[in-house]
Parts: structure tokens; sequence; C-alpha cells
């Protein structure tokens, strides 16, 4: 997951969302949750969907919200979640502050050979109505995001101030709500990974950057200031419209993370 700089919502929406609130006919007024929601949902199905999936495509550089997979703003490949659910509050139901764009799970993607029966599902396939604590635009959160560099697995990292308690609830809406490392076992070792490979998607990035460290290491060009540079062309594919690498924040993270050692042991 990476920090997502939410826009301003466009007037085309903005506009839609009003002029559906508004007609006397459409009931929005009346609306009672969660019995409402079929009702709701139908009003949501009235918004301008394109525009809307084109714009979170653009604010998030073509990544789901959540495991940093490709999506493209067509419909199918990318859905508008609602991050607070649209079952819990009808005011955010159509706002377009309250959109995430994110991909389909893996409801889409083939079952792999060793786990035909199972379907392990992430994101908001997962997720479903659930409440979330994690949140992609709060940007302390996400400086809190990490990775194992062997495995590929995403983790709250300790310690970087946000307290036991909320590191503790990230965690479980990393694994249990969200699924993004797929099935653990009672020890919290990944049994098998999600049906969407995010686990092997990840780890290949991590073996990417380990024989690059390698490579640059043995060149004699791996000091932190070159990293600095690699992080710095990485953080412009984050700007503007630009469209980033699928799994960018591991990269991020791992650049930083040498730097930072770099740094302290000169
Ligand atoms: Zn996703």
């Amino acid at each position: 997951m990476i920090y997502i700089r939410k826009r301003r919502t466009p007037v085309v929406i903005e506009k839609e969302a009003e002029r559906i609130k508004e007609t006397p006919g459409s009931g929005y007024k009346e609306l009672r949750l969660p019995e409402d929601s079929g009702q709701l949902r139908a009003l949501f199905d009235k918004m301008p969907k394109d525009e809307i999936r084109t714009e979170l495509v653009k604010e998030q550089h073509g990544l789901c919200a959540y495991c940093m997979r490709r999506i493209t703003g067509q419909r199918n490949d990318t859905k508008i979640e609602h991050y607070e659910a649209l079952s819990v509050n009808k005011e955010t139901a159509l706002d377009y502050q309250n959109y995430l764009g994110v991909c389909y799970g893996g409801e889409k993607d083939k079952l792999d050979n060793e786990h035909q029966n199972v379907r392990c599902l992430c994101c908001d396939a997962s997720r479903g109505e659930k409440i979330l604590v994690i949140n992609p635009w709060n940007k302390r959160q996400m400086e809190a995001i990490g990775y194992y560099k062997k495995t590929g697995e995403i983790y709250v990292r300790p310690n970087v101030g946000l307290g036991v308690e909320l590191e503790e609830a990230m965690q479980r809406d990393i694994d249990e709500v969200l699924h993004l490392n797929g099935e653990k076992d009672s020890d919290g070792k990944i049994k098998w990974d999600t049906t969407s490979k995010l686990v092997a998607g990840r780890r290949c990035i991590c073996d990417s950057v380990r024989s690059q460290f390698e490579r640059w290491s043995k060149k004699g060009t791996l000091t932190a200031e070159f990293l600095q540079d690699k992080i710095d062309k990485l953080e412009s594919k984050l700007q503007g419209d630009n469209v980033a690498d699928e799994y960018i924040g591991v990269r991020l993270y791992l650049y930083k993370r040498k730097a930072e050692k770099l740094r302290k042991q000169n």
C-alpha cells in the first residue's frame, strides 16, 4: 500500500451527486440505513462511473489502492470502492471523497493447480462491507508499511510512532480483512498466496532489488546518494497523472531502508 493524495471532487461528479440527491423521486432523503442500502446502491449506480474510475486511476497512478496491482479505469479491471461502506453512511455513499479505485481482488483470476478449490480473494472482494482502520489517505499510516525482503510479506513496522493498538489493528486489516498476505496459518505463516498472486508479485520485486544491490555493490556505485537519485526517480512516477509500476511501494521501501542504512554507516 502507498499513500494516496486525494484530489478535489471533479465538478461533473459533484454536480451529478447533487442532482441525484435533489431529484424528488429519487427517494434519497427518506433513505434509512442499513435497511435501504439496496436502494442507495441503485442511486450510486446512477453516478457517472466512467468519469469516477478515470479520476481515481489518475490520482492513484494506475494502482489498486490496497494491493498496488494495475488498474486501468476500465470497467473490467477497476472497481469503485466506498472506503466508508455504503451500508453505513448515506452522506458518503455519493461522495467522491469517499471513493478508492480497487482491483477485482482475484475474482477474475484463474485458480492455480495447487489450490484448485480455494479462491483466496483480496482487497474489496475480501473486505465486503467491513469497517477498515488502515487508510491509504493517511500518510503516517502509510509510512509505517514495510515488506519482508525474503518473503514479500507486507507488514506494519513497529516503533514508528503509531502505537501498538493501531499497529495491530492495521495488521489485522492487512491479513484478515484485505487478505494482502494470502492465507496464513495459526502461527502467522503464509500457507498459500492470494488467487491474484500478490505475495509472489511482491517477492519478485524483492528479488529484483536484491540483485540490483549486489550488482551496484560490485560496481562500487551503491551509496546513499546513488540510491536517493533512484528514489527520486521512482517518486516522480507518483506525481501528476503519471502511471507507476505495479507494487512500486515495495521497491521504494527497500531502497529507502538501504539508503538509511548506508547513511548510518558513514
Ligand atoms: Zn487490489
